[in-house]
């Protein structure tokens, strides 16, 4: 450092990461009062992460189920940077370019057959959101009288406006729910309560204008990986496709292999008119999200009046590294390798699965593709403490885990190796088995 033309060095260290990182950054869903620091990740491989000391976890979600693949994978890294090299950015209205036409050309490859055309946008909020918008604007373009949607009770959909206004976890939309568009709710179908949802489906039509019905299909995420009926779900989307309500189905989360499928809805007879589409989508490389649609529904947007165009965009709408990112992602999602890994770790989390339903302190176990979800029976007066506690709990033994509420999930990348997940299980049965030994 230069100070009054003399070059003095600094009689302290460089703060940690972590330490500057308090002075200026405001980070996501946290309550900076009640944790004042946050780990600095400092690389990533695979599936492992390594802070800033230079320890290293296993990155038991991957990164919120975006780096499926791996970090900083090598196939990904020389896709994207050879496309940096050649066109980094450019304007997507007006503008095309080969990295987005490609894109669309292998989605069309794995998407249901009834989809058509794709919408490219930033993240999973905008997709939902856009979908939220074509389901409204589907039936304005067709002048019929329709604004309210329907959603699935515990569903999560995003945090931009139309998102929270669907989403039925709202604990943190307080200051907002007066600007909400107005939503019906149904419960999960359970395989029980069937007739019933159906029965509550019909009523609500008959009473509403619903123009559309978004939901996560299969398994909704946000509200601790629950699983509902399959049949279920396809009689409500039935019902709501004979009565011209849009079914949007949300898979930001259960896209891309997730489920044991492509896609969660490719085990549904009855198919969305719309998908959202973001997380694993771009690899985890770089953020992006598709709202892809049918031709029934592209149609209705396409007219002689401009106004019936869909008047939607961000600025990076369609980025070119991150469909690079995706196409590559895609690329390694249908070889022989990742589907091979896919089948392993559904088979490695079937047996730990069985295992845990018998464990005391295990409540309820869900298991649908790599997602693996238990109910932890533990007192819930103390409920986010308990939460905080499992996350440094697996923090210290050197897995990343995000325990929502009592419930402890792994959603691993596919590159996961046999030792690491078996790392994961035994520190899972370790805590548990903690757990009964302070009760008893
Ligand atoms: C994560 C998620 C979203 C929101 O995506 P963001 O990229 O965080 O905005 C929407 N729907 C589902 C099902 C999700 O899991």
């Amino acid at each position: 450092m230069k100070l009054f033309g003399k070059h003095i060095s600094l009689p302290f260290t460089t703060p940690s990461i972590s330490r500057r990182d308090q002075k200026h950054i405001w980070h996501p869903l946290t309550q900076h009062k009640l944790n004042p620091e946050l780990l600095a990740i400092k690389s990533a491989k695979g599936a492992l992460l390594k802070d800033e000391s230079g320890k290293t976890y296993i990155d038991a979600i991957a990164s919120w189920y975006t780096s499926m693949y791996g970090h900083c994978h090598p196939h990904i890294i020389k896709k994207v940077k050879t496309q940096m090299e050649t066109l980094d950015q450019v304007v997507f209205s007006g503008f095309t370019h080969e990295p987005a036409v490609e894109l669309s050309e292998k989605l069309m490859e794995i998407l249901p057959k009834n989809q058509d055309k794709l919408f490219f946008n930033d993240n999973g909020s905008t997709a939902t959101e856009i979908g939220i918008k074509m389901a409204l604007q589907y039936h304005h373009n067709l002048k019929n009288d329709r604004k309210v949607m329907l959603a699935l009770e515990d569903g999560f959909h995003g945090d931009t406006f139309g998102a929270m206004s669907v989403s039925g976890l709202s604990v943190y939309n307080g200051a907002f729910e007066d600007h909400f568009i107005e939503v019906k709710r149904l419960p999960k179908p359970n395989g029980l309560n069937n007739a019933e949802v159906v029965a509550q489906l019909k009523a609500i039509l008959r009473e509403n204008a619903v123009a559309g019905f978004i939901y996560e299909p299969l398994v909704q995420g946000a509200a601790a990986m629950q699983t509902y009926d399959l049949n279920g779900l396809n009689d409500i989307l039935k019902i709501c496709k004979a009565n011209q309500v849009i079914c949007i189905a949300d898979e930001v989360m259960t896209g891309f292999g997730k489920t044991g499928k492509h896609f969660a809805s490719d085990y549904l007879a009855e198919k969305p008119d719309v998908m959202c589409l973001s997380k694993a989508l771009s690899a985890g490389m770089v953020g992006m999200g598709i709202t892809s649609c049918t031709k029934k529904i592209y149609k209705a947007f396409y007219a002689d009046e401009v106004s019936k165009g869909l008047f939607h965009g961000h600025t990076y709408t369609g980025n070119p590294l991150a469909c690079a990112a995706a196409i590559a992602g895609l690329e390694l999602l249908q070889s022989p390798e990742i589907q091979g890994a896919i089948k392993n770790i559904m088979s490695l989390n079937q047996l730990f699965a069985d295992k845990m339903r018998k464990h005391t302190r295990i409540r309820e176990v869900r298991q649908i593709g790599v997602i693996l979800a238990m109910d932890v029976d533990i007192e819930m007066e103390r409920y986010g403490n308990a939460r905080d506690k499992m996350f440094q709990y697996f923090m210290s033994k050197g897995i990343f885990l995000r325990p929502l509420g009592k419930t402890i999930y792994i959603l691993p990348p596919y590159v996961i190796t046999e030792a690491q997940l078996a790392k994961i299980y035994a520190a899972i049965e370790d805590y548990l088995d903690d757990l009964k030994e302070k009760q008893a």
